[in-house]
Parts: C-alpha cells; sequence; structure tokens
C-alpha cells in the first residue's frame, strides 16, 4: 500500500524538547521527591507516543493514565515504567491490570475490595489509593480509608501510595488548599508505609509542603501556565501554524461570514484560512480571537466555520498579504491560555480538542 503523504496546509508542531525541558523544570521543584507525568487524554491531545517517550528520556518513570485502554497502549510504548490508572479497576478488568503489569488507582471500597479479591487470585498487587480531600469527584473520605487499614486489603496490597487531588491549586490562597493539605497529612498518619502523591502542575507552585513523594504534573508539560496571572514559567511546546488560502479587499462595506455577525468597512483586508471548529479551533473564537500574521496579532472576524475562519489584515502591510502567507493560531506569540481565555476555557480543553486533519510535527525529542 502507498504511504499516504500529508499535504495539509496547516500543522500542528509540538516541541519535544521543551517537554523535556519542562519535566526538568519540574521535576526540579520536587526537591527529594520524584515526579511523574500525566498523559491521560493522548497526552493532552499532543501524542501519547511521541510524548512519553520523550519523558522517559528525561527521567520520568512514573505515568499516569485515566482508562485502563489507555494504560494498555501506553504499555506498548513504555515495556518497564509504572503505569497508573486513574479510574481504578472496574469490574471484569483485573486480569487485565494483572497481565500488562498496571497499577490502578483505588478510588472506592468497591475497587478496594475488587482488587483485593484478584490478588487472592492472582498474587500480591499494588495499588494507589485516592482518598478525597474536598474534590468530592473521586475517591474515599478519611473514615473508609480506614476501614481499609483495618480490612484484609493490606494484607494482599501494597499500597504504594496514598493520593489526593487539589480542587484549587491554581488559587495560592484559595482556603481549600490547606483544608486538603491537612486532610492528606492527617491520611498520612494512618499509612505511614505509603508514599504521598498529592500535587498536579499547579500544585508543585504552591510551597513545598505541597510537594510530599510524587507530583503528578500533566498541563505545565504541555505549556500551559500552572500560576495564572503570574509569568508562565514553562517553555511553549505547542504551535499550530496555517496558510492563507484567498484573500480578498472589501470594495463595498459589508459583513463576513455565517450569521453576518461582522460588519467589514469598505478598504478592509480580509484573509481566509483552512482551520475550523472541526480542527478543535473553537466556535467560541468568533469575533474574539487574535491570530499572529506578518508578526502582528490581527482579528479573527466573523464566526468560525468547520473548516475555515477569516482575519482581518487590514493593518498588515499590503505586500505581505497573499495566498499562501503563514499564520500562527496558537505558538510562542499567541499562547494556548491566551487561546483559551477569548474561547473562555482553559487551556486543557484548547489542546485535547485539537483535531486529527492537520500534519503533525515532532521536534526534537528522543
Ligand atoms: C489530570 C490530573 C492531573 C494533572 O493535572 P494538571 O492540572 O494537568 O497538572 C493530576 N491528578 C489527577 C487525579 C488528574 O486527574
Amino acid at each position: 500500500m502507498a504511504t499516504i503523504v500529508s499535504h495539509a496546509d496547516t500543522i500542528l508542531r509540538v516541541n519535544l524538547d521543551a517537554i523535556a525541558e519542562n519535566y526538568r523544570i519540574l521535576a526540579a521543584r520536587m526537591d527529594g521527591g520524584e515526579c511523574g507525568a500525566v498523559v491521560k487524554a493522548n497526552a493532552y491531545g499532543l501524542g501519547v507516543h511521541e510524548v512519553a517517550k520523550t519523558l522517559k528520556g528525561a527521567g520520568c518513570k512514573r505515568f499516569f493514565v485515566a482508562t485502563l485502554d489507555e494504560a494498555i497502549q501506553l504499555r506498548t510504548i513504555l515495556p518497564k515504567e509504572d503505569i497508573y490508572v486513574f479510574h481504578g479497576v472496574g469490574r471484569g478488568q483485573e486480569k487485565y491490570f494483572v497481565e500488562y503489569k498496571l497499577t490502578p488507582v483505588l478510588n472506592s471500597r468497591e475497587q478496594v475490595l475488587r482488587w483485593e479479591i484478584a490478588a487472592g487470585e492472582y498474587g500480591r498487587q499494588e495499588a494507589i489509593l485516592h482518598i478525597d480531600t474536598g474534590m468530592n469527584r473521586l475517591g474515599m473520605n478519611l473514615e473508609d480509608a480506614e476501614n481499609v487499614l483495618t480490612s484484609a486489603a493490606p494484607q494482599v496490597i501494597d499500597f504504594e501510595y496514598i493520593m489526593s487531588h487539589l480542587a484549587c491549586a491554581e488559587i495560592p490562597d484559595h482556603p481549600l488548599n490547606k483544608s486538603q493539605l491537612s486532610q492528606i497529612t492527617a491520611a498520612r498518619r494512618l499509612f505511614p508505609g505509603s508514599g504521598v502523591s498529592l500535587a498536579n502542575s499547579s500544585g508543585l507552585f504552591l510551597n513545598g509542603n505541597y510537594h510530599f513523594d510524587l507530583a503528578r504534573p500533566g498541563c505545565a508539560l504541555y505549556g500551559i501556565n500552572p500560576t495564572p496571572g503570574r509569568l508562565n514559567p514553562m517553555q511553549n511546546v505547542v504551535t499550530l501554524v496555517s496558510k492563507v488560502l484567498q484573500t480578498r479587499v472589501i470594495d463595498t462595506n459589508t459583513t463576513v461570514g455565517y450569521g453576518a455577525t461582522c460588519d467589514l468597512a469598505r478598504g478592509s483586508v480580509v484573509a481566509t484560512v483552512p482551520v475550523g471548529y472541526a480542527d478543535g479551533y473553537l466556535r467560541s473564537l468568533g469575533n474574539c480571537a487574535k491570530v499572529v500574521a506578518a508578526g502582528q496579532k490581527v482579528p479573527v472576524v466573523g464566526r468560525i466555520s468547520m473548516d475555515l475562519i477569516t482575519i482581518d489584515l487590514s493593518n498588515v502591510p499590503e505586500e505581505v498579504v497573499r495566498e499562501g502567507m503563514e499564520v500562527e493560531l496558537i505558538g510562542a506569540a499567541m499562547p494556548v491560555d491566551e487561546v483559551a481565555k477569548a474561547a473562555d476555557t482553559i487551556g486543557y480543553e484548547v489542546l485535547t480538542r485539537l483535531g486529527q486533519r492537520f500534519a503533525r510535527e515532532y521536534v526534537g525529542g528522543v
């Protein structure tokens, strides 16, 4: 079969060296403790294969995903490293965890019991015990965790770590942080033989009391600012560039795009770029995002179509406006956090929605 060549005019460039550097920046904050990596959802949309290999090369030994299927896929990329599954072990999944040597995060009494029975059948197993300290999403409360201790589970399960998840880590003075910290500290006394994992990306930028034994950063590895409102300490990872498909000079006052939502004055210069909401360029960016063209931030005008956007190049020197001119939609000059803000969402959603239609280029890595 012939190789399929991409003719895409839009390129998603993922800088693997920047991911490795970001890992090092985060790991350096763990004075003594270890830094894992969260690569769920195809490494936040960037490609788990390339990203996981890069992180392994940067020294990461513990990887987190959300689901069993993500973990089985990751096992083919990382034969030896520890792989943890946030959603835990579901009914009928036990043998796959054992076969692929995956470690479940046990979130409930049901999951603990299930893993205890599996350990009876397959031999001693490891797990992370998830204790809820205020997120109220996954995990057991402190009382249930105490009951696990006095059950038969610890005879067959090694609780390698206990973990909890911060709900407001990106808001350093949020009172919930302290409350969660004091609860995980109490839980730690109950499980003296287990390590503790609390911090996500933003948690690594709270004081050292929040760091414990194992961090679980995700977004910061991929260049999202873990300290919103302050200078981004991470390197930019993602660049999304495209090429102008058509340009036009508006010869009479008119509107552009579906719904005629944006007025254009006579003399305006409009360029059409082949990226749309089917590519993950969110529809809510219509009439509010900016892109970078000829070194300037220029506005997206009109609604986002499925496969196209229109931008206003009236302020760009006439001589550079032409078919094929490069436009940066996300990148160092247009950070993913800025795009997210314009869409009234967060960088995580922008990255995980990035589509499959453009060419993907990986820079650096191992
Ligand atoms: C997704 C996730 C993380 C990573 O969070 P970031 O904010 O991306 O660093 C850590 N822990 C848990 C339980 C998660 O679900």
